[in-house]
C-alpha cells in the first residue's frame, strides 16, 4: 500500500499507537516507546503501510502546540524558586557536559560543529512525561528530591524554549541552509539574531500587556456560561490561536506561543480546569507527535551504527548522571537525593525530537544525527525504569541509614505528602478519599462531630486546605497500597470514597477490601452503571447523585406544598357567603 490520506493516518497512527502502547505497558516499558515504535511501522523505513509522513509531521505540530501549552500550564516560578539554588546551576552545569560529551562524539564521528552543539543539547534535555510518571509512581513528587527533579526540568525546558528560538537565525552560522538567508557572515548572523530577539520580545511584551488580561478574562467569560463545550473549546482556541499567531504575525515557533499561552493561563483560577479540559486532545496529539517521530526512524541505523548508538546511550544514562549526581552531592545533599534526580534525569524524550526537529529543518543537523538521537532516546526510555527499580532496591538495602540521615535532614526537607503522623487515627477511624466538592462537605461534618479521621487526597491545595482546619490529609493517590496503609486501613472502620470518577474508585475499593475484608466502603456514583460497578467491585453501599437530589426535591416539595397551603389559608379572602 502507498501513501494514504489523513483519515488513514489518523486511525492508522491512533490504533497502531494504541496497540504498541499496551504491548509497552505489557512489558513494563514506557508507553511512549510503543507508540514510537507505531510510528516505525508505519514509516517508510520499514514495508507494508506507509503513511503520509507531510500529514503526519502537520499532526505532530498540534502534538507539539499542545504538549507545550500543557508545559506552560504547569509552569510554575514558585516551584523553581524554592529549589533554585541547586536546580539552576544543576541543570545547567548538566546541560554543559551533555552537549560537550555530544559534541565530542560528533567530532569522533566527523560532523560539522554546528551540528555537534545541536546534537549535544538534544541529549541534555529530559522528558518530562517520562520524568513526571517516574515520580508519580514512586510518589517522589512532593519531596525533596522530586522537587529539585521539577526544578530541574523547568530550567531545561525553558533552555528549550530558549533554544528554539535561538536556532533559525543562527542557522548560518551553524552551518545551516535557511534563514539569514542562508549566510554565515557575523553581520547577517547578528542582523538575524537581534531581528528575533526583537519580534520574540514584542511577542513577550504583548502577552505580558494584552495577553495576561484577555486570556484569563475570555476563560472566565467562557466559564460563566456555563457549557463545557464552549470551555475546551476556548482552552484549545487560545492554545492553538495564540500559537499560531506567534508563528504567522511574529515569527516565533509554535512551541513557544503555545507554551506562553500556557503561562498566561497558568495563575488562572480556571487553570486547573483548563488543564484537565486540554488533556484528552493533548495526549491524543502527543501520541501523533510520537508516531510522526517514529516514522523518521530509520531502524538501519541500529546495523549500521551500533557503536554511536551506544556512545550516545552512555552519555545520556552515564554522563548525564554523573554530572547531576555530583553537583547534587556537592551541594551537600545525601547520596540517595544525589542518585534519584541522576536517575531522573538520565533519559530523553519529546524536547529532544522536537530539537531535532527543527535543527533538521534548518539544515544543520543530519538524518543521521536525528537518528542516533531517536535510537539513544528509546533505548534511555526502556533502561529508565529499570534504573529506577535499581535504585529503589538499593535504597530499601539502606532504609535505616537512609532514615536516619533524612531525620538529621528535617529542617530542610520539605516532603510533606504525610501530614503529622500523630494526628492519624490508628484504629476504628474513617478513611475519607477525596476532599473536593462533596468530600470537603463531609469531611467538615465528620470533624465537627470529633470523628476520628484521615484525608487521602492527590490535590496538594485541597490537602493544605483540610490541614488549616486541623483535619489530618494524606496528599497522595488512594489507589496506591502505600498511601492507604499510611492511613491505617487495616485498622479503619470504614472508608468513604468522595471522588467523582467511579473508575478511579474501582481498583481503590478492591485495593481496600483486599486490606481490610472487614472495612464498611461507601461510594459516590453518577449513574446506575456506576452503582452496579462499585458494588462489584465490593462497595458495600453507594450513593447516587441523581437519586439523592431526586429525593430531597421531593422532601422539599413535601414541606413547599404544606407550606403553600397554609399560606393559601391564611391569605384566603373571607367568604362572603359565611359572613
Ligand atoms: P470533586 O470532583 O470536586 O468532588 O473532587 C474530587 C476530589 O478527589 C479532588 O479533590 C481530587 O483531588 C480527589 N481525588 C480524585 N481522585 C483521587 C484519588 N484516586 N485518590 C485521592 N484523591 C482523589
Amino acid at each position: 500500500m502507498h501513501h494514504t490520506s489523513l483519515i488513514v493516518m489518523l486511525v492508522g497512527g491512533i490504533c497502531l499507537a494504541f496497540v504498541f502502547g499496551m504491548l509497552a505497558n505489557r512489558l513494563r516499558l514506557s508507553p511512549l516507546i510503543g507508540y514510537l515504535v507505531a510510528g516505525i511501522v508505519v514509516g517508510p523505513f520499514t514495508p507494508g503501510l506507509v503513511a503520509d509522513s507531510g500529514i503526519a509531521q502537520q499532526l505532530s505540530e498540534i502534538g507539539v502546540i499542545l504538549l507545550m501549552f500543557g508545559v506552560g500550564l504547569h509552569f510554575s516560578i514558585g516551584d523553581l524558586w524554592s529549589v533554585r539554588k541547586i536546580a539552576i546551576p544543576g541543570a545547567i552545569f548538566q546541560i554543559l557536559i551533555a552537549t560537550v560529551l555530544g559534541m565530542l562524539l560528533s567530532w569522533m564521528l566527523g560532523w560539522e560543529w554546528g551540528s555537534g552543539l545541536i546534537f549535544g543539547i538534544c541529549l541534555s534535555v529530559a522528558s518530562t512525561v517520562v520524568l513526571l510518571r517516574a515520580l508519580e509512581e514512586r510518589r517522589l513528587l512532593e519531596t525533596q528530591r522530586g522537587r529539585i527533579a521539577i526544578g530541574w526540568l523547568i530550567v531545561e525546558d525553558l533552555v528549550t524554549v530558549l533554544v528554539l528560538v535561538m536556532l533559525p537565525p543562527l542557522a548560518g552560522l551553524l552551518g545551516g541552509t535557511i534563514e539569514a538567508g542562508g549566510s554565515d557572515s557575523i553581520g547577517d548572523v547578528l542582523k538575524a539574531l537581534f531581528w528575533t530577539l526583537g519580534k520574540v520580545s514584542m511577542f513577550i511584551v504583548l502577552m505580558l500587556v494584552v495577553g495576561a488580561r484577555v486570556i484569563p478574562w475570555m476563560l472566565e467569560r467562557t466559564a460563566a456560561v456555563g457549557s463545557r463545550e464552549l470551555f475546551t473549546l476556548a482552552v484549545l482556541a487560545i492554545a492553538l490561536g495564540v500559537a499560531f499567531i506567534s508563528t504567522a504575525i511574529f515569527d516565533v515557533s509554535f512551541a513557544l506561543g503555545a507554551f506562553l499561552a500556557g503561562v498566561m493561563l497558568n495563575g488562572s483560577r480556571l487553570s486547573h480546569e483548563a488543564a484537565n479540559d486540554s488533556m484528552p486532545m493533548r495526549d491524543a496529539f502527543a501520541v501523533l507527535f510520537f508516531v510522526a517521530v517514529g516514522m523518521l526512524f530509520d531502524p538501519h541505523v541500529l546495523i549500521e551504527q551500533p557503536l554511536a548508538i551506544a556512545a550516545a546511550f552512555l552519555i545520556i544514562i552515564i554522563g548525564k548522571s554523573i554530572g547531576a549526581w555530583m553537583i547534587v552531592r556537592l551541594f551537600g545533599y545525601p547520596n540517595e537525593t544525589a542518585l534519584t534526580i541522576a536517575v531522573a534525569l538520565a533519559q530523553i524524550g519529546e524536547f529532544s525530537f522536537i530539537l531535532a526537529g527543527v535543527g533538521v529543518s534548518i539544515g544543520v543537523l543530519s538524518e543521521e544525527a536525528r537518528n542516533l538521537i531517536l535510537a539513544s532516546a528509546m533505548l534511555s526510555m526502556v533502561a529508565n525504569p529499570m534504573l529506577f527499580a535499581a535504585l529503589d532496591r538499593w535504597i530499601a538495602g539502606r532504609e535505616p541509614q537512609i532514615r536516619a540521615s533524612a531525620e538529621a535532614q528535617m529542617k530542610e526537607t520539605v516532603d510533606d505528602s504525610l501530614p503529622d503522623r500523630a494526628l492519624i487515627p490508628e484504629s476504628n477511624h474513617i478513611i475519607l478519599v477525596g476532599y473536593g466538592r462533596v468530600g470537603s462537605r463531609v469531611a467538615r461534618s465528620l470533624h465537627e462531630h470529633d470523628m476520628p479521621m484521615v484525608l487521602i487526597d492527590t490535590d496538594r491545595d485541597h490537602c493544605i486546605d483540610a490541614r488549616k482546619l486541623g483535619i489530618p490529609c494524606i496528599f497522595g493517590n488512594a489507589v496506591s497500597a502505600d498511601v492507604v496503609n499510611d492511613a491505617n486501613i487495616k485498622q479503619a472502620r470504614a472508608m468513604l470514597i468522595a471522588i467523582s470518577q467511579a473508575l478511579e474508585a474501582g481498583p481503590i475499593i478492591r485495593q481496600a477490601r483486599e486490606l481490610n475484608p472487614g472495612l464498611a466502603i461507601l461510594a459516590r456514583a453518577h449513574s446506575d452503571e456506576e452503582v452496579a460497578y462499585l458494588h462489584q467491585a465490593g462497595a458495600d453501599a453507594t450513593i447516587m447523585g441523581e437519586s439523592e437530589i431526586a429525593r430531597s426535591m421531593c422532601d422539599s416539595v413535601e414541606s413547599l406544598v404544606r407550606l403553600s397551603h397554609r399560606l393559601e389559608v391564611t391569605n384566603r379572602p373571607p367568604d362572603p357567603a359565611a359572613a
